[in-house]
């Protein structure tokens, strides 16, 4: 077996493939660098705004058959879909056997991630029929274990050792094989956690992710137009950017990865050339380097704020107060607290069904001076590796907030020191972005 090296993983979003136009350039791509030995698919996304991503159209099936409705015109839909790639690309490949396996799962109504996965699976057959790559199915390569989650270890041997017998090979993406033999799949946007997995078990030098954007921006476009896109990013800011809101990549697929420091490379299939941003798991020196990397925000908390006289001195508050919020299963996201009052910021969403129970809890266990619930808070997270011993990062960071006239309610920055985390009115979430991101960027 010819033995190319580096190896790269290259794995294709929905709307990287969601046309016949889009599986040329993917094709182009690949067969631009021999290096990209190994390629994982979504399933056909959408072609304009106002289409339907074929993953929402095989969930929409199965709806169909759970509610006793004909799901025939929206399976014509997704042949059609096919049909046309298939046509665009001149193959002479038929999905009959495979639509018609579809659909006795779903007059059985089977599986309904059976369904879902089939978005993958078929784009995985068109995708190496056109490439001349081998299939592999990632029910026989992917496995979950008895809890539902991700069997890694056996994943990654069995995974490694098929991978070992293709030079060049096609594995479609969000899904594996459940421990009862059963298709499943990851939750939405898991393709991404497939070319990780297969990145690790490839023992890949890069595992490239290519998407409709050129990587990762400092900003939510919505919120300033055309932000910067960030060159180098390490896995652990990307995780704070990520539970902060940023959708770039699907939040699990950092871990197969960071486990053996494979980078990952944010590329844009219609822009190539670009260089993309590069998650990586320690970033090198870069005196050009802001000190911010990016910055992210989220609507929806509240702040449970207790007052009690005398609190810091009491031992065992703290725990008392966290054991009730873990009795009703709520998590909390941050605990700024004084010597007489502790806030804690839990998401509102959560709290709603639980609220009263849980004042009452607090009031008769703790039996506080004082406790009120604000809601409408937003939290923003400004993220840096370059915080870390810099002096002046925080004031810039407060004095453009504090020049947007914004206040500020609430401040907490994480022990590693690679963020600032700032609570703010949610109304006052956009401006508070748009004045740290000008001030590190103009
Ligand atoms: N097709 C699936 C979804 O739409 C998985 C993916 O694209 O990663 O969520």
């Amino acid at each position: 077996m010819p033995n190319y090296a580096p190896v790269k993983v290259v794995k294709f979003g929905g709307s990287s493939l969601a046309d016949a136009e889009h599986f040329k350039k993917v094709a182009s791509i690949i067969k631009a660098d021999p290096s990209r030995r190994y390629v994982i698919p979504s399933a056909p996304g959408k072609r304009f705004s106002d289409d339907n991503k074929v993953t929402d159209m095989l969930y929409e099936c199965y709806d169909c058959v759970i509610n006793d409705r004909d799901y025939s015109e929206v399976l014509g839909k997704i042949k059609d879909r096919y049909n046309l790639i298939i046509r665009g690309l001149e193959l002479d490949l038929s999905l009959d056997k495979e639509f018609a396996a579809i659909e006795s799962v779903l007059s059985n109504r089977v599986s309904c991630d059976y369904v879902a996965s089939r978005g993958e699976y078929l784009n995985g057959l068109i995708l190496a029929a056109y490439l001349g790559f081998d299939f592999i199915d990632a029910a026989d390569v992917i496995f979950f274990g008895a809890d539902g989650a991700l069997d890694s270890e056996k994943t990654n041997t069995i995974m490694g050792e098929r991978l070992s017998r293709h030079d060049c090979a096609v594995i479609p993406g969000f899904y594996g094989r459940a421990c009862d033999g059963s298709t499943k799949t990851f939750s939405r946007g898991g393709s991404d956690i497939t070319g990780s997995i297969v990145a690790r078990a490839a023992e890949a030098d890069l595992y490239e992710n290519w998407t409709d954007v050129s990587g990762v921006m400092m900003v939510d476009p919505r919120i300033v137009k055309n932000p910067k896109i960030i060159s180098v990013i390490t896995y652990s800011e990307l995780r704070e950017l990520a539970y902060m809101g940023a959708t770039v990549l699907h939040e699990d697929a950092i871990f197969p990865v960071r486990l053996t420091g494979i980078p990952i490379n944010i590329k844009n299939t219609n822009c190539p050339e670009d260089e993309g941003t590069m998650i990586v798991l320690q970033a090198p020196k870069d005196e050009t380097h802001s000190g911010i990397t990016g910055i992210a925000g989220k609507k929806g908390f509240s702040v449970i704020n207790i007052v009690k006289d005398m609190m810091n001195s009491e031992v065992g508050f703290g725990r008392k107060v966290l054991s009730i919020l873990e009795k009703y299963k709520i998590s909390f996201e941050h605990i700024p607290s004084g010597i007489d009052s502790m806030g804690i910021i839990v998401s509102t969403a959560a709290l709603a069904p639980v609220r009263e129970r849980i004042i009452n809890a607090i009031s008769c266990e703790i039996v506080p001076d004082c406790i009120s619930i604000e809601d409408n808070i937003a939290l923003v997270a400004v993220v840096g590796r370059g915080m870390v011993k810099s002096v002046g990062i925080a004031a810039r960071v407060f004095k453009a907030i504090c020049s947007a006239g914004i206040n500020v309610n609430m401040i907490d920055q994480g022990s590693t020191e690679n963020n600032i985390i700032i609570g703010i009115c949610a109304d006052d979430l956009e401006n508070t972005i748009k004045a740290i991101y000008y001030e590190f960027t103009e």
